[in-house]
């Protein structure tokens, strides 16, 4: 079956008619702007923010589409990916009817958010080489499966999904493949953005929250074909991306030299970490990561989290997840951060 957007579009979202704000009615240059029900009088803040933020981000997806060498109108700006996420899940299924496809292990928010909707999982777990089931997929797949999601490189495993078989998946299937880059900066494939142009049925999300550090920012980006961008537009909420937000990511986004000195340097850490926890006698496993947190197995997991916790150090205790079992997730920190936990480490093999 050939991918039609009206196919799984959601009924109620194709006959929306979209929320019109008053930066909407009104957007070119006026004195006086009376229409808003804004506080002209300004607010107790130096700078007043007392202006509603602009609803289509333009001086943002400008900067970002630059970046990204894509057009404005293939990117979508939403509070996080998190929003990214659930807004998919509400434009493209039906509450109580649609079903999605996840590969755990991977992050958590594709069936927190399916729940949230209403949206039947099905889990087509991943090899025990952490790379798709394709056969497994293909079985799950029938006519109310709406998206697949496809978290590459996957956390918590941190490897990178095959190109090949992420092809296979947006070839044969004809609803939605989302495809989470939320690490892609610290990988070495390229991000799939450049097949776009082949796969009217690809979103690709990204973030602000890894690489660039802002992740008290929330801002998330989803690539996609202009349909799809326009359909999640209307159903956002009109002012999802605060001022301050939109200001704070312009003026980090001038700075991408400075974001690919840091994104060296953690790739270069991670390396030293993997090293670092091979050396560990009690440690089963270090598997290859292309993000910025290390998957590590070993002995006594859960007690060497708990053992972590007292000294006041958290990593992500992910030993009762099925194929991560006796795994913890390390995020890679600042050089000194890393030599605490190591140091902790040994003292409780030593204790
Ligand atoms: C951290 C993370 C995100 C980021 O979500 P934001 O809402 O943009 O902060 C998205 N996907 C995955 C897989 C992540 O690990």
């Amino acid at each position: 079956m050939q991918f039609d957007l009206n196919r799984i579009t959601r009924k109620n979202i194709q006959l929306l008619k979209p929320y019109s704000s008053a930066r909407d009615e009104f957007s070119g240059e006026a004195k006086v702007f009376l229409d808003a029900n804004e506080n002209s009088l300004g607010s107790p803040l130096t700078k007043w923010y007392n202006r509603y933020p602009d609803p289509h981000h333009v001086q943002l997806r400008n900067k970002i589409a630059a970046i990204k060498g894509i057009a404005p109108e293939h990117i979508f700006l939403g509070n996080g990916s998190d929003e990214c996420i659930d807004l998919l899940f509400r434009c493209f299924s039906e509450p109580g009817k649609s079903n999605t496809i996840i590969c755990p292990p991977t992050y958590g928010m594709y069936q927190v958010s399916a729940n949230i909707n209403d949206v039947a999982i099905q889990e087509a777990p991943l090899l025990p080489d952490y790379q798709l089931n394709l056969a497994h997929i293909e079985q799950l797949v029938n006519a109310d499966t709406r998206i697949i999601w496809i978290c590459s490189p996957n956390n918590p495993t941190g490897n990178q999904i095959s190109l090949d078989d992420i092809e296979t998946v947006l070839n044969n299937f004809s609803g939605l493949v989302v495809v989470d880059e939320a690490y892609i900066n610290f990988a070495r494939r390229r991000s799939l953005i450049f097949l776009l142009t082949d796969y009217p049925n690809l979103v690709i999300l990204q973030t602000l929250s890894k690489a660039w550090g802002l992740a008290g920012l929330r801002i998330g980006m989803a690539f996609a074909s202009m349909a799809i961008v326009e359909i999640m537009n209307k159903v956002k909420p009109p002012y999802n991306i605060s001022e301050p937000a939109q200001e704070l990511a312009i003026k980090a986004l001038d700075e991408v030299g400075q974001v690919n000195d840091m994104i060296s340097e953690l790739v270069e850490m991670r390396k030293g970490m993997a090293a670092e926890f091979r050396l560990m006698p009690w440690v089963e496993a270090v598997y290859p990561s292309e993000a910025n947190f290390i998957l590590v197995k070993m002995n006594q997991a859960r007690q060497m989290y708990e053992f972590l916790l007292e000294k006041g150090i958290v990593v992500r205790d992910r030993s009762q997840v099925a194929l991560c079992e006796n795994c913890l997730r390390i995020t890679i920190g600042t050089e000194q951060e890393n030599t605490i936990l190591v140091d902790a480490m040994y003292t409780w093999f030593e204790q």
